[in-house]
């Protein structure tokens, strides 16, 4: 099985003062045996390296640009989200879908780029509540990973982040058994497209996770951790999740 990963998504929350909540969670939760990594706002990433260079806490971007550098004005790119220290990056969270137009084509050349500055890509996917509806959940899931990763993915540089949008900041969640369903669908599709890396591979699961129902999630096969966002800003509700999945 593979090891459990808990990442934390500030989206655009945190000034300096929020690196305080880094050191509170190593305090709360030294000895974690599952993965922990933080994507804070791009301005935090490398004081937050500083802050958690002895602790086992990495550091991830939010989004980087396909290409290395160039004219982009206000974009980062992978090799410069490493450089300041990251060792992850999320792509194609519901909120730069849906704010940016990001299509699949684009995460995946985002992916690629990740790949090329040796950052694990965390590749979110996910139906809005129109097509949940509709019953296309699978239909668009399945749609949403061939497109938006790239062939040669590993379990060390791919995590798939099911994030249903209806889910995100709402504090509504699907059914246990429906999630299991999903990421059971995401494991067969992985097994049969990367073989036993996608055996290998973590699939978290994000939407409205929070300390209370972090360890009914973290008990469904096929669940290898948490993407979260609003719970992961106070290290004690971040540190009960981590706890969830150890
Ligand atoms: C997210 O933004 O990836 C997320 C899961 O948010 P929340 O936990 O607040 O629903």
């Amino acid at each position: 099985m593979p090891k459990k990963l808990a990442a934390g998504n500030w989206k655009m929350n945190g000034l300096r003062q929020a690196l305080d909540e880094v050191r509170a969670l190593h305090d709360a939760c030294p000895d974690a045996r599952c993965d922990i990594v933080i994507c804070p706002p791009a301005t935090l990433i490398g004081p937050m390296v500083e802050v958690s260079n002895d602790m086992q806490i990495e550091v991830g971007g939010q989004d980087c640009h396909a290409n290395t550098s160039g004219a982009h004005t206000g974009d980062i790119s992978a090799p410069m989200l490493a450089d300041s220290g990251a060792s992850y990056v999320i792509l194609g969270h519901s909120e730069r879908r849906a704010s940016y137009g990001e299509t699949d084509a684009q995460v995946r050349a985002k992916t690629t780029s990740a790949w090329n500055a040796d950052l694990t890509a965390i590749v979110c996917i996910g139906e809005t509540l129109e097509q949940w509806e509709a019953g296309q959940t699978l239909d668009v899931v399945g749609r949403q990973l061939q497109g938006s990763t790239p062939d040669g993915a590993t379990s060390e540089t791919l995590v798939i982040a099911y994030e249903p949008v209806w889910a995100i900041g709402t504090g509504k969640t699907p059914t246990l058994e429906e999630i299991g369903a999903v990421h059971g669908f995401i494991r067969d599709a992985l097994v049969k497209r990367f073989g036993e890396e996608g055996q290998a591979m973590r699939i978290v699961y994000g939407g409205s996770m929070n300390p209370k129902n972090a360890s009914d999630i973290a008990g469904i096969p096929n669940v290898d951790g948490g993407l979260v966002g609003g719970a992961s800003l106070k290290a004690s509700d971040f540190c009960h999740i981590v706890k969830a999945l150890d």
